[in-house]
């Protein structure tokens, strides 16, 4: 017996901001809605999905970095306003 066991009982993503694999519950999931990056925190939208870590550091990593256009293949710059704002809420 190896240890690989663990790693198909929790799902990892990676963080499009600090680039660090981290547990999917750890990590907010971000879609796209016409044009603007929304937070999905139930994974519940269709669509493909980013990862960040709900911290303003990698938000802002990922923004400077225009991981986001990148993740969803889009070729006019998204709007985070709304995602920023989540995060900023989200943290204490
Ligand atoms: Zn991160």
């Amino acid at each position: 017996m190896s240890g690989r066991t663990h790693a198909r009982v929790c799902p990892e993503r990676t963080c499009v901001g600090c680039r660090e694999r981290a547990a999917k519950s750890e990590l907010l999931r971000i879609v796209v809605v016409e044009g603007e990056c929304v937070p999905d925190p139930r994974g519940t939208l269709p669509g493909r999905g980013a990862y960040v870590h709900p911290a303003p550091a990698c938000l802002a990593l990922a923004v400077r970095r225009r991981a986001f256009p990148r993740a969803f293949r889009g070729r006019a710059p998204l709007d985070t306003t709304a995602l920023s704002q989540f995060v900023e809420q989200a943290t204490p």
